[in-house]
Formats: C-alpha cells, sequence, structure tokens
C-alpha cells in the first residue's frame, strides 16, 4: 500500500515553495497568466500531457495510468481577490491591492504536488487523471461565466469524458487537524437578483398624485423574509437578503423608479424551487398592488454542491485509513458560501471535501478574505495526501 501520507511530507518543501511563490505574486480570475504558465510548466517537466487556454486561463493535465479505467478530474482553482494584503508575512503580496485571502495559492500548490506523487505511482493506476487548473472561482471578472463554466465550455469534462471529480477547499474556520467528508450538500446554490420597480414621479409633498417606488421597495424587503420565516421547513436552510437598494435624489422629490439587488442562497432543489416562486410571486404581487411596473431578473450564480454518496464514502474510507489520528469529521458541514465547483459536480458526480487550516496559536486563524487572511502550510501536506490517495483508490477499486 502506497503511504501518501509519508510522501507528501516528503515533498512539503517544494509544496511549501510553490505555495509562496504563488502567494508573492497572485493574479485576479482570469489574469492567472503567470500562475498558470508555472502550473504548465511544472507538468509539463513531468511529461503529462498539458492543454492551456481551456476557460482563457485554465490549465489541464492528463496522466494515463499504466491499465485502462475511468477517468477522474481533480480541480483547483489559481485566483486571488481584489484585497490588499495586512498579513506582514515575509511571503506578502507584491501584487499590490490583490492577495491571495481564501487559499487559492495553498490549492495550485497543492494540485503540483498531486500531480507529482500520482505520475510517480502511475504504474499503479487503473484509469487517467485529468489535472484541472481552474481560473475565476470568486466571480466573473468581468466575463460573462466563473472558471468552472468556461472550462466546461471548452470541453474539460470531455475527450476522455470525465466520469468522477474530486475537489477540495483549505478551511480557516477549523483547525489544522480536522478534515471533513460529507455526503449530500456541502455549498449553497446561489442566485442574484434584480428587481426595477417604476412608479410616477412628483413632489414629496403630493404622494396622492404619485405612485411611490420606494414604499414598494420597503414593502418588498420586508415580505421577502417571510419566505425564510414561513414557507421554508424549520429545519431546512434558505437565505433571501437583499443587499442594495438605490432609489431618489432629493428630499422632496418622490422618485420615479427604485432598484434592489441581492441574492438567494439554498441546498436542496425542491427548496430551490419554492423560493423562486414565492420571491416572484410577492415581488409581482406587492408591485401590483402599490401600482408600480416591476422588472425581475433572477440569474444562477452557481449550483449547489452536491457531493455524490458513493464517491464521498470512498474518500471517508480513504481518509480513516490514511489519518488515523485525524479529526474526520464526517457530518453534513454545510455553508452558505457557493462554489463554481457546483457547475461541474452539476454534471458530473463527485466530492467536494474541507482541509482544517487554521492554527490559533501560530495566530493564522482569520476568516477566508480577510486581509490578514493565512493559514498553517502543514494543512498543504493533509490536502495533497487525502486527494492522492482519494484519487488513487477510486482508480483502483473500479480498475
Ligand atoms: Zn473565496
Ligand atoms: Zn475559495
Amino acid at each position: 500500500m502506497i503511504n501518501f501520507l509519508k510522501e507528501a511530507k516528503e515533498l512539503f518543501p517544494y509544496t511549501q515553495s510553490m505555495r509562496r511563490d504563488f502567494h508573492i505574486h497572485p493574479e485576479l480570475g482570469f489574469k492567472e497568466i503567470r500562475t498558470g504558465g508555472i502550473v504548465a510548466k511544472e507538468l509539463e517537466t513531468l511529461g503529462l500531457e498539458v492543454t492551456k487556454g481551456v476557460g482563457k486561463t485554465g490549465v489541464v493535465g492528463f496522466l494515463e495510468g499504466a491499465k485502462p479505467g475511468p477517468t477522474i478530474l481533480l480541480r483547483f482553482d489559481m485566483d486571488a481577490l481584489p484585497i490588499q494584503e495586512d498579513t506582514g508575512a515575509k511571503y506578502a503580496s507584491t501584487n499590490p491591492g490583490v492577495m491571495h485571502a481564501c487559499g487559492h495559492d495553498g490549492h495550485t500548490a497543492i494540485g503540483l504536488t498531486v500531480a507529482k506523487l500520482l505520475h510517480a505511482h502511475r504504474n499503479e493506476l487503473a484509469g487517467s487523471i485529468k489535472f484541472c487548473f481552474q481560473p475565476s472561482e470568486e466571480g466573473f471578472n468581468g466575463e460573462e461565466a466563473g472558471g468552472a463554466e468556461m472550462m466546461i465550455r471548452d470541453g474539460v469534462l470531455d475527450g476522455p469524458k470525465v466520469d468522477k471529480t474530486l475537489s477540495l477547499h483549505l478551511w480557516n474556520e477549523k483547525p489544522l487537524g480536522w478534515v471533513n467528508v460529507a455526503r449530500g450538500p456541502v455549498m449553497a446554490g446561489a442566485e442574484q437578483f434584480t428587481i426595477k420597480l417604476t412608479g410616477k414621479g412628483g413632489h414629496g409633498a403630493a404622494p396622492h398624485i404619485t405612485i411611490d417606488p420606494v414604499v414598494a421597495a420597503a414593502q418588498i424587503v420586508i415580505v421577502l423574509q417571510t419566505i425564510a420565516a414561513r414557507n421554508v421547513a424549520p429545519l431546512q436552510a434558505a437565505v433571501i437578503s437583499v443587499t442594495t437598494i438605490h432609489s431618489g435624489s432629493a428630499f422632496n422629490i418622490i422618485p420615479q423608479e427604485a432598484e434592489l439587488t441581492g441574492t438567494i442562497r439554498t441546498f436542496d432543489l425542491s427548496v430551490r424551487k419554492m423560493v423562486l416562486e414565492r420571491f416572484d410571486q410577492i415581488v409581482r404581487g406587492i408591485a401590483e398592488t402599490m401600482q408600480c411596473k416591476v422588472e425581475i431578473n433572477v440569474q444562477r450564480v452557481t449550483p449547489v454542491v452536491l457531493n455524490d454518496d458513493s464517491i464521498a464514502a470512498s474518500v471517508q474510507e480513504t481518509a480513516r485509513r490514511i489519518f488515523p489520528e485525524t479529526d474526520l469529521d464526517t457530518s453534513s458541514y454545510l455553508t452558505m458560501g457557493a462554489e463554481d465547483m457546483g457547475y461541474m459536480q452539476e454534471k458530473v458526480k463527485g466530492c467536494y471535501f474541507f482541509i482544517g487550516s487554521n492554527n490559533k496559536e501560530k495566530h493564522l486563524d482569520y476568516s477566508h478574505h480577510h486581509p490578514k487572511f493565512d493559514f498553517d502550510e502543514q494543512a498543504l501536506i493533509h490536502g495533497a495526501a487525502l486527494m492522492s490517495a482519494a484519487a488513487a483508490d477510486i482508480l483502483k477499486s473500479i480498475g
């Protein structure tokens, strides 16, 4: 039996130097030119078949095992965030206003380490592996879709067809040593909405001859909250947040229009359907009652990240074997955050797991997207070991 944990520990100096190099030179979504270039070079050095420009700046490395079998896609995101770093680390960002504040520098370094580990054991694999280095997980960044969707459009799941996916996130809400592999939903599905209300403007002192979109907007904000409070079952979850309201120009003018935007988050597909229906009814109903015209636009940001039961069970078994002393959490660790890995898992079944990465004693416990975010680099070993071992186990069990 291959000892992936031991081998990942031996490769730690490589993983750490890669992670720090990416951290010093962070790049925003769809601008991962330097990062993608290093990734491609490292994969080519191993002798993998490399395709660049998949989903704009994405890179795919293909590794064929010794025997035929299914194809697994391992996904690692590469993008940074528009945040000014404030960690004071010696490997802090040198790109002003841009920072790896979500840990994707670590994911990219883990991916390169996993490629090395599995390449070294390619003779023991029955099947192939696509190493998928994805751009722009954090948002669309001016494009019409995010990185996962762009890579799918460019055929990352085809030729050869991908049978299963594995993906991970370093998780600073939990300590180093904690690992979560859960069945079912793990990240919420997200939508963004815009509501445009049109009334009839006029003098603030003569409301009776106007149609006031501000009053309608206020009621919409309040009544939308009853979806979560009164339509969704108490043990199920949904978030409906109105996050911007824009209207008006002066204290004595009733404006003509009001615009609201916000987000909806759900896990369960039937809850999502119901929430979207109620959302539409409430907004249209109030607009009509208040005599306003209304335009509603609801756009899906990401589908729910839903783990397949049997793949999750296989990864749990691997985790138990390689981390006998680790605190393996198999509970449904749900977060209302969104992840565009949902697009890939919507098409191909997979498992998305979390690797605890905070260390309070070393003050490495700021949350993701914070200017002081940093994690305990020992977590990189856990991520690389579990990802490699889980992929090898799946290819072995089917092959
Ligand atoms: Zn993030
Ligand atoms: Zn992230």
